[in-house]
């Protein structure tokens, strides 16, 4: 035995129960009361403190190329963040180029993510970017027999699908054992906005949301979930952001099909407003929140906070995508110094490091049950992606992805103090969490002491997925 928690409270999806957990070479190997520790084990006291499952982020652009520039994390920077936040396992995004095979490339980007050195475990999913031939499609077999058996397909962005790739991508994926994310927006629709908008000369960022507003997005969420039917597969919405999404994914459940979504904590959080005004006593302008999809109204943020209570979201990820201040002013003038607008922003914001503190926090003050939280930023990440052999509870026989959380420690968001990504600012600046990771373990090892981050650059390794077959909507 290498780590011994001692006399925490150790918390599950299902229950929450007082018990030691032991570790041995980096897993989990005993759970229950007065564990004794052996010669040489490190022992940690966490009375009154909680011992949960680390986090597993399923949406991070670590690296991603967007709008001319490069997310400013990087698969080291960006997993020193998570860690830091008590997330100890990411799925990145990557996304595959026209014309190139999404084999090759997972390829190339697994061998990217090796040489940046990731500090906690990662794990991928392929964007779809071309399945134009019947070759292309083909080939996601090869990318699920490599370890990656979730696929995402964008229904916006000129390397989107049309409603027939997606019907297509969702029958192989069916067939190979892997699920199709969506990112769900009516591209035709986003499009005829932006350029009205723009000829009106309406150019700030609020005409990011006006122009991907509610019914943009849930409409398509509906259109996703009808291809889904049709093609008797499985369907994972991700960032699912809207009122009307979220009632169509509860009816769909409700009706016995394998539909999911996640949604993430700044449409938790934050509403449309911060398109206005920013968060100025936080020296945050609107653009700063410049986020694809964007931020939504109250109706659709109470919709999401019910969705998470009812079982109707399944999972809470990031959707993680920095980009410096300097980046972000490119919506007043661009790259090249041509007059900007809300397009040419780059799309993203940070929060690798905020989802777990947040949703526990929020726990902590009793909107939901901390084995809710559980449940949506680990267990179910975990199952729904294949990984549940190895991630996503506190088990007998699972890595020792633990962090062990005190529900009295205060701490105040300050990117400058207590944050460990490379982004200049965040969004999350001045929110305050009830409640902290005091001691975050990848593999048994301490990688967050409370304060600061003690793991090793290249100490993460790529996690694989198994092969799904989601029936309904439970697991
Ligand atoms: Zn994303």
């Amino acid at each position: 035995m290498d780590l011994l928690i001692k006399g925490g409270k150790v918390v599950t999806a299902k229950s929450t129960f007082k018990a030691d957990v032991a570790v041995t070479n980096g897993k989990i190997s005993a759970i229950g009361t007065n564990l004794k520790p052996e010669a040489g084990t490190e022992v940690v006291d966490a009375k009154g403190k909680l011992v949960l499952p680390g986090a597993i982020d399923g949406h991070t652009h670590m690296a991603m190329p967007f709008g001319g520039t490069i997310s400013t994390d990087d698969y080291f920077t960006g997993t020193r963040a998570a860690a830091c936040g008590g997330t100890t396992t990411i799925i990145n995004f990557e996304t595959q180029p026209v014309g190139v095979k999404m084999s090759k490339f997972l390829k190339e980007k697994l061998e990217l993510a090796e040489s940046q050195g990731p500090a906690v475990d990662y794990s991928i999913h392929m964007g779809v970017g071309d399945v134009t031939t019947q070759e292309m499609l083909d080939d996601m077999a090869k990318v699920v027999d490599m370890g990656v058996t979730s696929f995402k397909v964008f229904m916006v962005y000129d390397f989107g699908v049309d409603d027939g790739q997606f019907y297509a991508t969702l029958c192989k994926a069916k067939e190979i054992g892997a699920l199709v994310g969506v990112h769900a927006e009516n591209k035709n629709v986003n499009d005829y906005l932006v350029k009205k908008y723009l000829s009106e000369k309406k150019i700030s960022p609020w005409y990011h949301y006006m122009s991907k507003n509610e019914a943009v997005a849930g409409e398509a969420d509906e259109r996703a979930i009808n291809l889904a039917k049709m093609a008797g597969a499985p369907l994972y919405i991700v960032h699912l952001d809207n009122a009307q999404g979220v009632a169509a994914v509860a009816k769909a459940r409700a009706e016995g099909y394998p539909i999911f979504a996640e949604t993430c904590p700044q449409y938790l959080y934050f509403t449309k407003e911060v398109y206005k005004d920013g968060r100025p006593e936080f020296k945050l302008r609107p653009q700063d929140f410049v986020c694809s999809p964007p931020m939504k109204g109250k109706e659709s943020k109470d919709a999401l906070w019910d969705g998470i209570r009812n079982g109707v979201i399944s999972t809470l990820s990031t959707d993680h995508c920095p980009f410096l201040k300097k980046e972000k002013d490119w919506g007043k003038k661009t790259k090249d110094g041509k007059k900007g607008n809300f397009t040419t922003i780059p799309n993203g914001c940070a929060g690798v490091e905020n989802m777990y503190p947040f949703i526990l926090s929020e726990a902590n003050k009793g909107k939901i049950t901390f084995n809710k939280a559980v449940e949506i930023a680990a267990t179910n990440q975990a199952k729904l992606f294949g990984m549940d052999y190895c991630k996503g509870a506190i088990e007998v026989g699972l890595d020792a992805d633990i962090v062990v959380y005190d529900p009295k420690k205060r701490v105040v968001i300050n990117n400058k103090k207590n944050q460990h990504g490379a982004l200049d600012h965040t969004v999350w600046e001045g929110v305050e969490c009830k409640g902290y990771p005091c001691a975050v373990f990848s593999h048994g090892k301490l990688v967050f002491d409370g304060k600061d981050f003690v793991g090793k650059q290249g100490a993460g390794s790529f996690v694989k997925q198994k092969k799904v077959h989601h029936k309904g909507p439970s697991f």
